[in-house]
């Protein structure tokens, strides 16, 4: 993100525009809609602003004289569009004199750009594409424009004229938060998205009856909770709408070091963002310490969001934390996730059962050596069955040790799968007997290896191991 997008006040002074032609109107139109005061060079002499209503014009003072040596005082912005050399001339001068600028198509000489505007009131949407593609932005726009109801501004016009009311009684900010959520989730702001603004009135004057509000505000929403939710593998877009919706509301998210910076991205912006994971090989806090950090948020009033890769309850000990929550009154609920898993299955091809071929899945652990040793290898025999190990890498060679002395055939096709469903996701094929050698095709985890003939079907195999795959069918037949 180079270009922070604000909201700026142009009714305190100026904005100096330089320039002719009708890239000038159409910002004249914006400028003017948003209440601005301007001055206008225009650098070809004619000041035409005939394009503009009556009292928009009323709003450009026109300027004579050279813009590259004007008053600058109690200037907010300058923009120069279709000026030409002089334009580039003002943005020295506005840089030097520490004012923002906008050289239209110009990004090397602007320190502001224009984004792409939904105007609906008071809700302003801002699109921008860091001057990289304005085309982009416009249809972002209209996916905007689509989604959001007619009458958002009318909404947030509404909560402006009742919010200093209602401050003045709930003093504290997450209650505030939540009250006004009630609000616009709720039926009143259904009202004024009907265009039923007196009936909304009529409503929240109702709350302002104190019995009412009182109640309302003790129905227990505002006390904290907890949330686990599943990340997913690591994508954004593998969010569930659920998951993206408890990441909006939290005040406080504690994550996993799985969790990517895209995913945590994504939380409101103003909620605490809390690492609880191991990092970058040091030992994390330990669960004890999270299970506390999670009561305690939760009985501080806090709405808690436990972010976890994957699913939280797939090796995510979101179990534990259940339980922890659950022994300490806390009010909780779980929100599940893409396992790694399916992640890399979905992104690999792998169908992770298959008519006739594999008819059962495992999902396992081996985290560490020790614990691959107490894998009990004697049920993981059956040949239909696809065996999706977590925390695989480390243990690999005991894996195939315990499957090969399970009776699974050496020729068993593996998959190890790494980063699954990240950019730089990576996958290596071959078989059983080549498991910890494949390891080393791959360039760090987290990975996960998926194990069973449906491997044979997934897109690195029929892209890269076409003989393998053909006399693997040949030894299967035999
Ligand atoms: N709860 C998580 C699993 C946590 S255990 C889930 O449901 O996915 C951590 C293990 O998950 C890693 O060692 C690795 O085996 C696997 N894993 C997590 N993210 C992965 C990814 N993007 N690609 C491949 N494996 C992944």
């Amino acid at each position: 993100m180079r270009f922070l997008p604000v909201f700026l006040d142009l009714q305190i002074g100026p904005v100096l525009v330089v320039g002719a032609g009708e890239l000038v109107q159409a910002k004249l139109r914006l400028l003017a809609a948003a209440g601005a005061r301007i001055r206008w060079f225009a650098t070809d002499g004619h000041h035409d602003v005939g394009g503009l209503a009556t009292a928009d014009a009323a709003r450009v003072e026109l300027a004579e004289g050279d813009p590259l040596t004007a008053d600058l005082a109690g200037v907010v912005a300058i923009l120069c569009a279709g000026a030409g050399e002089i334009g580039i001339a003002m943005a020295a001068r506005a840089r030097a004199a520490g004012l923002p600028v906008n050289v239209m198509d110009d990004l090397s000489h602007s320190t502001f750009i224009f984004p792409a505007i939904v105007d609906r009131g008071d809700v302003v949407v801002a699109v921008g594409t860091g001057g990289a593609s304005p085309v982009v932005a416009r249809r972002v726009r209209e996916r905007i424009e689509a989604a959001l109801p007619a009458r958002i501004g009318d909404l947030a016009g509404f909560i402006g004229r009742w919010r200093k009311h209602f401050h003045g009684r709930i003093a504290s900010m997450p209650l505030r938060r939540r009250f006004w959520e009630r609000v616009v989730d709720g039926r009143i702001g259904a009202l004024v998205l009907a265009g039923r603004t007196t009936e909304a009135d009529a409503a929240l004057q109702q709350i302002d009856d104190p019995g009412t509000f009182a109640a309302a505000l003790a129905s227990g929403e505002a006390e904290g909770r907890v949330t686990l939710v599943g990340a997913g593998p690591g994508d954004p877009d593998l969010l569930t709408i659920k998951a993206l919706r408890a990441l909006q509301d939290a005040d406080v998210v504690f994550y996993d070091e799985l969790v990517s910076p895209e995913i945590l991205d994504r939380a409101r912006r103003d909620a605490a963002r809390v690492p609880v994971g191991r990092r970058a090989g040091k030992p994390g806090i330990g669960q004890d310490a999270i299970n506390r950090l999670l009561v305690e948020a939760a009985k501080s009033g806090q709405r808690a969001v436990r972010l976890k890769g994957g699913d939280p309850f797939v090796f995510g000990r979101g179990g534990e934390e259940v339980e922890a929550l659950r022994a300490a009154g806390i009010a909780y609920s779980v929100v599940p996730g893409i396992t790694a898993g399916l992640g890399a299955a979905a992104q690999f091809e792998v169908p992770l059962t298959f008519r006739h071929e594999a008819l059962r899945i495992t999902f396992l652990t081996a985290h560490k050596a020790s614990d691959a040793e107490t894998v009990d290898w004697s049920t993981l025999t059956d040949g239909k069955m696809t065996v999706v190990v977590y925390m695989g890498m480390t243990a690999a060679p005991s894996v195939r040790a315990g499957l090969l002395a399970a009776g699974r055939s050496p020729q068993t096709p593996v998959g190890v799968f790494a980063r699954a469903s990240l950019p730089d996701a990576q996958a290596a094929v071959g078989t059983l007997d080549q498991l910890p050698a494949l390891l080393e095709q791959i360039d760090g985890g987290p990975a996960i290896l998926i194990i069973g003939d449906v491997v044979a079907h997934s897109a690195p195999w029929r892209d890269s191991n076409l003989a393998q795959l053909v006399s693997y069918f040949q030894v299967a037949a035999e």
